[in-house]
């Protein structure tokens, strides 16, 4: 029997390890690329096991669940940097200004403001990504590539916000390269330093591409329990 605690350890160090060498074949400086941890749906004890691990990056998709969970931990190891990568509700902004360090998921002008008067009520903002529609999929959140600098230029100039990175989730059914490519020229062309693509399957190609944040759950903690079932 292998010890599911040193399987998330090895994993974490082998990711990080294939996320090194591909930064390096890219020419990219080692550190260009960093992996966040995403723990959503995973019990409490793997994320016990990354933090023992001494990771401490990590990334959750719903506010509440994070709340539940990083309070406490942060007690614990207050150097741990927490990534909302997943969709915000403005009713959820107070609390994921609270929370995060950074909110990768601003994807309307609603929100934009929002977090810009929440940002003054307490005094402090997350670091800001703007998520784009990459693949302009009609179901899907984010801007489109078109409206991006438009996007970018009222978030400055209207509400005052300063956007540090993109992210984006490529279409399920497609080769992502091309879509990497063109989230990582954006974000050239803007002058924004932050790219937040890849996931467990082509983390390291989103590296080669010019990722300087790697999402990645399943290959570290294992498959999540899908909501609904139970063991
Ligand atoms: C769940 C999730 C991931 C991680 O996906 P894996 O395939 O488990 O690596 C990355 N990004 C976002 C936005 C997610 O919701």
């Amino acid at each position: 029997m292998t010890d599911p605690a040193n399987d998330v350890a090895a994993n974490l160090a082998e990711i990080k390890a294939r996320i090194d060498k591909a930064a390096a074949e890219a020419g990219r400086p080692a550190g260009a690329a960093r992996l966040i941890a995403v723990s959503k749906v995973q019990p409490v004890e793997k994320l016990e096991s990354a933090l023992s691990a001494g990771h401490r990056l990590f990334g959750e998709n719903r506010v509440q669940e994070a709340k539940a969970k990083f309070p406490g931990a942060r007690e614990r190891y207050p150097d741990i940097e927490l990534h909302l990568i997943g969709p915000l509700q403005t009713n959820k902004v107070k609390e994921a200004v609270s929370l995060f360090d950074v909110i990768q998921t601003l994807d309307r002008p609603k929100l934009a403001a929002a977090l810009a008067e929440e940002g003054r009520k307490q005094g402090r903002l997350p670091r800001l990504f703007v998520e784009v529609n990459v693949g302009a999929e009609p179901q899907k959140a984010g801007i489109a590539p078109a409206d991006l600098a438009a996007f970018l230029d009222e978030c400055r100039d209207v509400h005052g916000l300063t956007i540090d990175g993109l992210m984006c989730i490529p279409p399920a059914d497609q080769e992502p390269a091309p879509f990497f490519a063109l989230l990582s020229d954006l974000a050239q062309r803007h002058g924004l330093r932050e790219v937040s693509m890849g996931m467990s399957g082509d983390y390291e190609l989103a590296v080669r591409l010019g990722a300087s944040f790697v999402r990645v759950g399943t290959a570290i903690f294992g498959e999540r329990i899908k909501p609904g079932t139970h063991a």
